[in-house]
């Protein structure tokens, strides 16, 4: 006999051994464990009266609040599945979705309902929207908290689920195109969590601050592994320094997850307005894409906080490597095990990782020959939603393709070199844009860059960086240029550079690239010669 991993156990867990531990604080609302299992009851009561049975989608549009949180567990509860969305999308974009999906109920965020408003009559399966926050202007639809106030918190019956039953369907980020929907079973995000909590060493005395969207796959995870211990979990609605830095002190925070986009908005601040660091113990996850060597430095010496990086993606529940320091760096420099920080890893517990070359055959760690990453992990996903053929394109002899390019080196960590996608093929030689973008990144004066290929007659292609430079800054073209030429072979250097306000992201903070492309393309003839 086997006990099914199914993800309410975590929660089950946390009401009986810390019950009276704070759980979520969201603003002025603080709830302990026993109170938000009893608050999870209502909800799964609620939508057993709406119909919700097995395998039904249950949508959510919110940013990191209680009600978000505690909608992962009454789902589970009744054996449908999570789908949560990312708040950055455009109406069109939601109607896809949750077509897509078939969702029948929606819970929204009330700020967020004028997204859904527009394009209520497309909707062709949500038959309930529900309105998370103050009770006033809800338009017409169900109030949540008036809804929920009507449920027995006596325990609901729950439904059979196995483990191999789907308890979440996320959609990628879109990065590179139109998001996929990744269906994760029980037992992926399960293991996926054991595995984590132990890499990320989370304990029932942690705070952690969600900044991540907590629907979006770089902040997934945490609503499983951080409910398991008991840790308190305080909610950050919006990426903003001055209440991130005051949270932190304010609530005892000891854990944070972010992408580099975020951890480089808080130092820039930091340097800006110096605001007061917390007395505790303080480390930071970082996720999402590849953090500059000069991040780790910043954040360790003028922050005192640990840096951790892992890698992960949506199909993967998310989390593959973490990159900290083991006995075999004992002899290198401060500033060598920071590039060892900054570097992808090694695999986490339940994850096998190579690095292949086009003919499959792992490549040697010598830190210079580039392969894809392809993992096998108890965390794959069961497919993307009503795509197989990306699925089969994707998943092959058991072995999920990352799209990801990577070195080995020579004490077998990974290290991400660029995205397929966005590898600059200049005169027959890969450029990595994170590379040249780490370089640029260590210039006082730029602020954000992104590095994309540019069309070449000669070259093929060359590349061209779009630069956003600190407000009062009179740098030129040319000074950046010269600057790349000398830290990097003078192939590598951008060709030319655009300055722009800000860069395009998707919610989770990630620069994207497809956009520049699209953007910058038709500049190139009058720069590149
Ligand atoms: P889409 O698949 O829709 O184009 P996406 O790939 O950005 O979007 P996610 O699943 O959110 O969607 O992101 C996973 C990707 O993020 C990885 O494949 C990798 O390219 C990048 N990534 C994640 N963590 C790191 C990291 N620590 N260093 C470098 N890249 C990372
Ligand atoms: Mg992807």
């Amino acid at each position: 006999m086997y006990v099914p991993l199914v993800l309410t156990q975590f929660l089950d867990r946390a009401k009986t051994w810390y019950g009276d531990n704070t759980a979520v604080v969201d603003g002025g609302r603080r709830v302990t464990y026993r109170e938000l299992y009893d608050r999870v009851q209502q909800l799964s009561h609620g939508l057993k009266s709406l119909n919700i049975k097995k395998g039904d989608k249950v949508a959510y549009l919110a940013p990191n609040t209680l009600e978000m949180l505690e909608g992962f567990y009454g789902v589970f509860q009744l054996g449908a599945v999570m789908t949560p969305l990312n708040t950055r999308l455009k109406p069109s974009d939601y109607v896809f979705i949750l077509n897509h999906s078939e969702s029948s109920v929606l819970f929204v965020e009330q700020e967020l309902l004028p997204l859904i408003e527009p394009v209520i009559d497309e909707l062709e399966t949500v038959k309930t929207i529900i309105v998370h926050g103050a009770d006033a202007n809800t338009n017409g639809h169900r109030s949540y908290n008036q809804w929920l106030k009507q449920f027995s918190k006596e325990p609901v019956i729950r439904a059979e689920v196995d483990e191999h039953d789907t308890a979440t369907l996320l959609y990628t980020s879109g990065t590179t195109g139109k998001p996929k929907g990744v269906l994760l079973s029980h037992r992926s995000n399960y293991l996926h969590a054991m595995s984590a909590m132990h890499h990320l060493r989370v304990s029932d005395s942690d705070t952690l601050l969600h900044i991540l969207p907590m629907f979006h796959v770089n902040g997934w995870g945490s609503p499983f592994y951080y409910t398991a211990n008991g840790a308190a979990q305080v909610m950050q609605r919006k990426v903003e320094p001055a209440s991130i830095f005051e949270k932190i002190t304010q609530h005892n925070v000891t854990v944070a997850h972010m992408a580099p986009t975020v951890l480089n908005m808080l130092l820039e601040y930091y340097s800006e307005h110096q605001p007061p660091l917390p007395k505790q113990d303080m480390r930071i996850v970082i996720a999402g894409s590849a953090p500059p060597p000069s991040f780790v430095a910043m954040v360790e010496e003028e922050l005192g906080w640990e840096f951790i990086q892992v890698y992960g993606m949506t199909e993967i529940s998310p989390l593959i490597t973490v990159s900290t320091i083991r006995p075999q760096h004992d002899h290198l420099s401060s500033g060598e095990k920071q590039r060892t920080k900054a570097k992808t890893g090694y695999a986490m517990i339940g994850s096998e990782v190579k690095v292949v070359d086009s003919g499959g055959k792992e490549v040697p760690s010598d830190g210079k020959a580039v392969g894809e990453i392809i993992v096998r992990s108890n965390n794959v996903m069961e497919g993307y939603l009503k795509n197989p053929e990306a699925t089969s394109d994707t998943i092959k002899n058991g072995w999920l393709y990352t799209g990801d390019m990577a070195v080995v080196d020579e004490n077998g960590y990974i290290d991400i070199v660029d995205r397929k996608k966005d590898v600059i093929i200049s005169g027959g030689e890969n450029i990595s844009s994170i590379e040249v973008e780490g370089c640029l990144y260590a210039h006082p004066d730029i602020v954000e860059a992104a590095v994309i290929a540019l069309p070449h007659e000669k070259w093929g292609e060359v590349p061209h960086a779009v630069v956003v430079k600190r407000e009062d800054s009179a740098i030129s073209e040319e000074e950046i240029i010269q600057f790349a030429k000398k830290r990097l072979a003078h192939f590598k250097a951008p060709k030319s550079i655009s300055f722009i306000e800000a860069l395009p992201k998707t919610a989770s903070g990630k620069i994207q690239k497809v956009q520049l492309r699209d953007q910058f393309w038709n500049h190139s003839e009058r720069k590149v010669n």
